[in-house]
């Protein structure tokens, strides 16, 4: 099997998981205990916390853990937007995804909340010049993610968020997808907050961590027993942390790939458009995540070619895992300019940093074998 959705997940490293076990074996003590078994928890809790801060370039004292991606991103957009009193107006843009839809439509329903959603071209890109235009001195948070997950155009993070700046609006990144391939040390991005998730990188799923900057005021999701400084209440899982500070740790070891990936998925894209001359690369061309190459092919559809090439062994998604199995087409396509008949054509391939040339060629040559087989049968109407 050649499996190519590492968007989606990715499975747990080997020293990740062996880091994790003495955690939730013979050291299964709450970090909050006073005796010695809670206090080498804490411990760890508090090792593990300072090597995720040395990798995202803040104190310790500055990243939550949380459960993931989904529960970061509601605590830094509802945590800081609620506890922040210059305004009710946030901007992002609809090609987010949906934990950041989602949490802005909760504060427009329920807390009154303005939001501009600021455009996007046909790559995926947003306009500096649009961004400006939208600030308002009641904008209380801009939240624009680092890097799709659906075609992998990358946000120019660090003009963003000092545009933001300029109005005194705080400025939060989804940085799950990016974080296993971008730098994403926060002070040269100059973002607020940041999030990246566990399972995107090498963790297990249900880890994530969330860079929320300094003292600023953030109200909590969780209310308890006031751990994680009374930002994150509940007991730590200190395995799953010790697990995300070592997949980071293997991460960093693994930065000599992420060029090689980049030269593989640039050799890949060209072998798929030798071969499926019609298939239309969605993204942009440059500003893209080594890890992502997703298609449209005009007239077919994604989901029976996803069928196809699991049939070849080859496993991919179409769109987006959480568009998966619905009807609709995917909402980043759509904000991008392509139709809905076209946009549930796509087809999305996504690395590891272990992938090889090999697999690519075989994918690409899969992906020839299943546009043929899907033309004959099953076409869009
Ligand atoms: N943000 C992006 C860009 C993602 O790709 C995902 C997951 O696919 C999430 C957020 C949600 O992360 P999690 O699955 O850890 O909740």
């Amino acid at each position: 099997m050649i499996y190519l959705d590492h968007a989606a997940t990715t499975p747990v490293a080997k020293e990740a998981l062996q880091a994790a076990w003495p955690w939730l074996t013979e050291e299964f003590g709450n970090p909050s205990s006073t005796h010695e078994l809670g206090h080498r928890a804490g411990m760890a809790l508090e090792a593990a916390r300072d090597a995720v801060a040395a990798w995202l370039g803040c104190r310790g004292s500055e990243i939550i853990f949380t459960s993931g991606g989904t529960e970061g991103i509601n605590l830094a957009i509802e945590g800081l937007a609620l506890a922040n009193p210059r305004g009710r107006h946030i901007v992002s843009s609809p090609t987010e995804h949906e934990a950041v839809l989602q949490s802005i439509e909760y504060l427009v329903r329920h807390h009154k909340f303005e939001v501009t959603w600021l455009s996007v071209d046909l790559q995926g890109c947003i306009s500096l010049a649009e961004l400006k235009t939208a600030l308002r001195l009641d904008t209380t948070l801009v939240t624009l993610m680092m890097a799709n997950n659906e075609v992998g155009t990358v946000h120019p993070i660090s003009r963003l968020a000092a545009l933001a700046h300029e109005v005194g609006a705080a400025f939060h990144t989804d940085a799950v997808q990016a974080a296993a391939w971008l730098d994403c040390n926060v002070a040269q991005l100059g973002v607020d907050a940041l999030t990246v998730s566990g399972h995107k990188l090498g963790a297990p799923k249900g880890s994530g961590a969330t860079y929320i900057r300094g003292r600023l005021a953030v109200e909590p999701l969780l209310h308890g027993g006031g751990q994680e400084n009374g930002r994150r209440s509940g007991t730590e899982n200190v395995a799953w942390a010790v697990a995300l500070a070592t997949a980071v740790e293997v991460l960093t070891k693994q930065k000599a790939e992420v060029a090689r990936i980049e030269a593989a998925r640039d050799r890949f894209i060209g072998q798929v458009q030798d071969l499926v001359p019609t298939a239309i690369l969605t993204g942009h061309p440059s500003n893209r995540l080594p890890s992502i190459a997703s298609f449209c092919v005009p007239g077919l559809s994604g989901e029976a070619l996803l069928l196809e090439l699991e049939r070849r062994e080859v496993i991919v998604s179409s769109g987006s895992a959480c568009a998966a199995g619905s009807d609709e087409p995917s909402h980043v396509l759509t904000a991008m300019g392509f139709d809905a008949e076209l946009a549930q054509t796509a087809i999305r391939f996504s690395f590891s940093h272990h992938t090889t040339e090999a697999e690519l060629e075989t994918a690409a040559c899969a992906l020839a074998d299943a546009v043929a087989a899907v033309g004959g049968t099953d076409k869009i109407a």
